[in-house]
């Protein structure tokens, strides 16, 4: 009978020691070379907590966990490589880390190399300091202030508009040009502004979403201190 070997990328014979080959072993080692600086690089952001601006926050970088075959996105909210951290303090990672291990007959105290404890996570949750997430309301502030401006134009051109209304019938004509080019001009600002306000709301659903997972995170290691 024949099994595919996902770290050689080919087949063997089920019959033959293929997980003690040399083949398999060097394979196998470099392997866990680039899975171990794969998750140390994670890892770097657990001590160094990265606050994402909202440019960041759309790059769509993943996460490859090799154990667990999936993609997790990196700049998924705020914080970066939150979901990844997340990631690899689960059960379900650690789980899959040690069926791996165990089938390549590795020793289990290299386990350690590509999780991260609870606590550990737990610790990073509630380093991270909420003040440091209104990046994005300045923004709204800002986006505010030119709607804001925007509006005061439009009344300014209104203005205009009415004064050139007392002029005589030539000017009219002139007027009725810049009336349509002025409305074009506003449904073009409506449409953008539109657009901000989505924008602004995927972004404060983000912030919504991170700020409950960490009060979740706080609330059970609460719990468990408790026990
Ligand atoms: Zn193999
Ligand atoms: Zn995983």
């Amino acid at each position: 009978m024949f099994s595919f070997c996902r770290i050689c990328k080919r087949n063997y014979n089920t019959k033959d020691n293929h997980f003690h080959s040399k083949l398999h072993q060097d394979n196998l080692n470099n392997r866990l070379k680039t899975e171990t600086k794969r998750v140390s690089d994670a890892i770097y952001y657990l001590h160094n907590i990265k606050y994402l601006n909202s440019q960041e926050e759309n790059f769509k970088n993943k996460f490859f966990c090799y154990f667990c075959e999936e993609y997790i996105l990196q700049n998924d909210g705020p914080v970066a490589n939150f979901q990844v951290l997340k990631h690899l303090a689960s059960q379900k990672h650690k789980k899959k880390v040690s069926i791996f291990l165990k089938k390549n007959f590795v020793k289990k105290k290299r386990q350690s190399q590509f999780i991260i404890s609870y606590s550990s996570f737990q610790k990073f949750v509630r380093k991270i300091n909420l003040k440091n997430f209104p990046k994005n309301q300045n923004q709204n502030q800002n986006q505010n202030q030119n709607q804001n401006q925007n509006q005061k134009e439009n009344e300014n051109q209104n203005q205009n508009q009415n004064q050139n209304q007392n002029q005589n019938q030539n000017q009219n004509q002139n007027q009725n040009q810049n009336q349509n080019q002025n409305q074009n001009q506003n449904q073009n600002q409506n449409q953008n502004q539109n657009e901000n306000q989505n924008k602004n709301q995927n972004q404060n659903q983000n912030q919504i979403q991170i700020q409950n997972q960490i009060q979740n995170e706080n609330q059970k290691s609460k719990s468990i201190s408790g026990n």
